[in-house]
């Protein structure tokens, strides 16, 4: 094409408005907002310029530049956040939306939120109430500490718990328990956001009572411990124990916060899992604060819980930041609703799906992936070699690191196909399946997969192989 041709072409494209005229009549559009048209008839547009400037061979008629505009719309109005079908194993997946909420926190979402509510209002007085005082209790209750508040997520928590107790003062933290968590939460940097001076002790390995007990000074504010939630140190290694550390600070008249990240109301080691120590364990412990994330081994909505003695939590609620972090009604109601099973551990057990996925037995799993082989096996048993075998799923979410849990996976390697291309085809399907790869295998853990998913994930391998 020469520099005059694309000229001439360029100045017989029609224009936005005589477009927008046949796109009225269109059917193609009918159901699609007017601003949207719009805008897709320019980026329809832009790419048919681009591609005469160019040289690239193109139709410049009616039809075609509708027909583009028709893809770039449907692009737009198409959901972002959309759901997605975990195959991985990994129960608390940071990148998938961590914990799962359970049935009755979904109700009391659409409850409280599509009408008036008490959030903020006393009932009995008919006076102004407080946002926190639907969960306070419950949290109480559960976990016998004196007093609790719950903001937007655990960052948040230790974040005003740090800025409210120990702000322009020094916070003594062991340096084996810096810890970055996923998406750029670093314990140093929070600390210094906060307006806290970090004051390391001890060694990566081994940290000892010595050492927080040589660091106190008339500028010391906090003890700090950090449940190191996504990593374990192994070998010669020591740690001080939180009661240790309570003690110690009551001796110093120095308050003790631990940082739980994870923290969880049952105790795991009777299902099998290893110890955790719970939150309960914590307040016994006797730390005037404990923070824990509401998304993780709770199993609830996202959000940050701060509890402990009625003083230093009756601190917080006064600083002003704690309206920057405040928990939304949603959050609020599906927190209260996730806490009241833990009323019957056995309910919780049942009814919160990150404690299903991760306490289910091993006989159970056989069973799922049972089922799942045989749906796969009948629909694309001639396309690849599917087979089951016995691996590992991870907790993920900063939770039991390095635990493996005993899982039973469908492994497929595809007849006609690269195994990585068919975890790129099964990721961009829709719904998008995730799963992983492993000894050049495409492998399907049944621990995350909702029950009713295994035909979704069949008839999608199905179409995928087909296609080659
Ligand atoms: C996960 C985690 C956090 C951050 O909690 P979010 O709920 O993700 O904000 C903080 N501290 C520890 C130790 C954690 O494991």
């Amino acid at each position: 094409m020469t520099h005059s041709d694309k000229h001439a072409m360029l100045k017989n494209l029609p224009g936005v408005d005589h477009l927008l005229e046949l796109a009225k009549t269109n059917i193609d559009f009918i159901d699609i907002p007017r601003s949207v048209v719009v805008d897709s008839l320019r980026d329809a547009l832009d790419h048919i310029r681009k591609n005469i400037l160019n040289s690239v061979e193109t139709d410049i008629s009616d039809k075609t530049i509708l027909d583009s505009a028709q893809i770039f719309a449907k692009e737009k109005i198409k959901p972002k956040l959309v759901n997605i079908i975990n195959a991985t194993g990994v129960v608390l997946h940071t990148n998938l939306g961590r914990a799962l909420l359970c049935e009755d926190a979904l109700n009391n979402i659409r409850s409280i939120s599509q009408s008036f509510s008490n959030l903020e209002m006393n009932i009995k007085t008919g006076k102004r109430g407080i946002r926190y005082e639907a969960i306070d209790e419950l949290i109480c209750e559960l976990t016998g500490a004196q007093s609790a508040i719950a903001v937007n997520n655990n960052a948040g928590a230790v974040f005003l718990a740090l800025n409210t107790i120990a702000k322009g003062r020094e916070v003594v933290v062991s340096r084996g328990e810096l810890v970055e968590i996923g998406g750029s939460f670093r314990v140093p940097d929070v600390m210094s956001k906060s307006g806290c001076i970090l004051k390391e002790v001890g060694t990566t390995n081994r940290t000892h009572l010595k050492d927080y007990e040589n660091a106190v000074c008339d500028q010391t504010g906090l003890f700090l411990k950090v449940h190191a939630s996504n990593y374990k140190i192994e070998g010669f290694t020591a740690s001080v124990g939180l009661q240790e550390l309570v003690k110690l600070g009551s001796d110093k008249n120095i308050p003790i916060m631990e940082d739980l990240g994870s923290g969880t109301l049952i105790d795991f080691s009777k299902y099998g899992l290893p110890p955790e120590p719970t939150i309960a364990d914590s307040v016994n412990s006797g730390a005037d604060i404990v923070t824990f994330s509401g998304d993780k081994l709770l199993g609830g909505p996202q959000a940050g819980i701060i509890i402990g003695k009625k003083e230093s939590i009756d601190q917080i609620k006064k600083n002003p930041l704690t309206r920057a972090l405040r928990i939304d009604k949603m959050t609020l109601a599906a927190l209260e609703s996730t806490l009241k099973l833990y009323r019957d551990e056995k309910k919780a057990i049942e009814e919160i799906p990150t404690l299903r996925m991760l306490t289910i037995s091993f006989k159970e799993i056989c069973q799922k992936a049972e089922l799942l082989f045989k749906i796969i096996k009948e629909e694309t048993g001639a396309l690849a070699d599917i087979d089951i075998a016995d691996m590992n799923s991870r907790p993920g979410g900063g939770s039991f690191p390095q635990l493996n849990l005993a899982t039973r996976c469908v492994t497929i390697q595809p007849k006609n196909m690269s195994v990585s291309r068919l975890e790129v085809k099964m990721r961009m399907s829709q719904p998008a399946i995730i799963g992983r790869i492993e000894d050049n295998k495409y492998i399907l853990d049944p621990r995350t997969i909702q029950t009713g998913q295994e035909v979704s994930i069949s008839s999608t391998l199905k179409k995928i192989l087909n296609k080659k």
